[in-house]
């Protein structure tokens, strides 16, 4: 399971748990969404560790 990860919004700087961020497709894409000012963007890479 992921960890409490939390991301930093690019646009605004607002930080969420990733959980909360992401939603992973059934195509596997996945889509990150701000809450806080609806900056989106898809496809964001992730790095583990
Ligand atoms: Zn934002």
């Amino acid at each position: 399971m992921t960890p409490d990860i939390m991301v930093t919004c690019p646009k605004c700087q607002d930080q969420k748990p990733i959980n909360l961020l992401f939603t992973a497709q059934s195509n596997q894409n996945i889509i990150y969404k701000c809450q806080s000012c609806q900056f989106e963007q898809r496809n964001i890479e992730t790095k583990k560790g």
